[in-house]
């Protein structure tokens, strides 16, 4: 058994255990790896993150992000979501009114 260092859980496994891949599943062109930033805009916030390895076909410029790394995406979102929540005195708060602008 091989030991593997994961830090997600329930991917489903493919039954050949091949690495990734590397045939764009659009036209059957090559793909080459790339790191490319990911936007999701969601909840009129946008979420950004950068480096995320995907795979850029070389025939129709296809890009596909392996399924790891949409779920370490999503698994950011979650987090920012969660930490909004933790803090809801971020939020906009009020500002108290004490002093008074007397005319000059
Ligand atoms: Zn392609």
């Amino acid at each position: 058994m091989t030991k593997e260092n994961k830090n997600y859980h329930g991917l489903p496994q493919n039954e050949n255990n091949n690495e990734e891949p590397l045939t764009c599943e659009a036209c059957g062109g090559s793909l080459k790896k790339e790191k490319i930033n990911l936007e999701e805009f969601e909840g009129g916030k946008l979420y950004h993150m950068e480096n995320i390895p995907a795979y850029i076909c070389l025939n129709c410029g296809e890009t596909w992000i392996p399924e790891e790394s949409i779920h370490e995406f999503e698994k950011m979102i979650e987090i920012v979501k969660l930490r909004r929540k933790k803090h809801p005195f971020n939020a906009a708060k009020p500002k108290p009114k004490k002093r008074k602008k007397s005319a000059l």
